[in-house]
């Protein structure tokens, strides 16, 4: 579905990719994009991934994805913003439930509050309102899990004491990741393309590089937790760590990049799988929320992982490969 919203001129899009397993959610993205066409296309890959994600989580859910597309350059004044809030929540309401919206990049739980005066079909509203509020700790939370996972496999143990670790992009997510890393014990080496990110790495007493050469540090894990496209056929030659894990959504250039990570022994736990944690969170909302049920339920994402690696190593296959079977199989029975 797309529209050119009456208030503030601005196109919207949804993107519905499966509903089998029940209304399909997914977040709401507020971006620059050169054209529209870019924007759809992100919108449709956005949504696929959704639906492997919440089939891998196992929630009563199908995929989907929101876009406001803003000018690739300068910012929206407050009252042009709003509008294209309302005129998303009317493309919102126009499927009729088919499409629950949340919060994604750009978004926030405020955000949602306006969406919701004009449609009912909207979750992650803030806690005073009966929502789950902002899902990145709930994020965080699930990528410490998937981090923790990968070291059970490849190190025999789950301790992140003494293991370093690479986050880049601190922001909702990765700023959390990396505080509950150095919580846990970890040595951290801190990165992002905003320079005023730096004073995080003394508040967590990490080192500071930049984006690319964190990409390539002599590491336990790199936590990739900024932006897409991240490993591809150039990077991932270039990388010294065991580890990939981190809530960066489609960190792959392409699926023939897992096979790529296989070759080199670099553990990667698939980003759909890592990052489930907001979406586990949001979908308790649907129901009556309750935070420790969902932050129980967010844990089992290290479970799901250790599930991941034994199957791919038992189909011969990568964890890419064993988490799709795993997603096609509970669509295909959901008919
Ligand atoms: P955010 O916008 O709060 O933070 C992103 C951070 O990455 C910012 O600090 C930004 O400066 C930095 N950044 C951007 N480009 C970069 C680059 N090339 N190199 C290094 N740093 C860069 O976003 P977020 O909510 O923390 O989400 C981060 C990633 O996790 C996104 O890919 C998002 O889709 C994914 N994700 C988020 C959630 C959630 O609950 N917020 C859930 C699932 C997946």
């Amino acid at each position: 579905m797309v529209r050119r919203g009456r208030r503030s001129g601005l196109y919207t899009f949804v993107a519905v990719h499966s509903t089998v397993r029940g209304p399909s959610l997914g977040g709401c993205r507020m971006w620059g994009y050169a054209d529209p066409r870019q924007a759809l296309q992100d919108a449709l890959r956005l949504s696929r991934a959704m639906t492997y994600k919440s089939a891998v989580a196992d929630l009563p859910l199908g995929g989907g994805k929101g876009v406001i597309m803003t000018p690739p350059a300068g910012v929206l004044t407050s009252e042009r913003r709003h509008a294209a809030l309302l005129d998303f929540a009317d493309t919102v309401e126009s499927l009729g439930g088919r499409y629950i919206t949340a919060e994604d990049v750009g978004t926030s739980s405020r955000d949602m509050r306006v969406i919701a005066q004009r449609t009912h079909h909207v979750a992650g509203l803030p806690r005073g309102q009966g929502g789950s509020g902002d899902p990145s700790p709930y994020t965080a939370l699930g990528v410490e899990a998937a981090i923790r996972a990968c070291c059970e496999r490849v190190f025999s143990s789950s301790s992140l004491k003494e293991r370093t670790v690479a986050v880049i992009g601190l922001g909702h997510v990765g700023l959390r990741v990396a505080k509950r890393c150095a919580k846990a014990g970890a040595r951290l080496v801190v990165s992002d393309i905003d320079e005023r990110k730096r004073r995080f790495a003394d508040e967590l007493d990490a080192n500071w590089t930049t984006p690319g050469q964190a990409l390539e540090l002599d590491v336990d894990v790199v936590a990739p937790c900024a932006l897409g496209g991240v490993l591809d056929h150039a990077t991932v030659p270039r990388l010294s760590c065991r580890i990939v894990a981190g809530a960066a959504n489609n960190q792959l250039a392409n699926e023939s990049v897992a096979e790529l990570l296989a070759a080199r022994q670099i553990l990667w736990a698939p980003d759909f799988v890592a990052n489930a944690g907001g979406i586990i969170n949001i979908a308790e909302e649907l129901n009556s929320y309750d935070p420790a049920a969902a932050r129980r339920r967010v844990r089992r994402i290290g479970e799901i992982l250790l599930e991941i690696f034994e199957r791919a190593d038992a189909d011969g296959g990568t964890p890419l490969t064993a988490a799709l079977e795993i997603a096609r199989k509970r669509l295909a029975v959901a008919g």
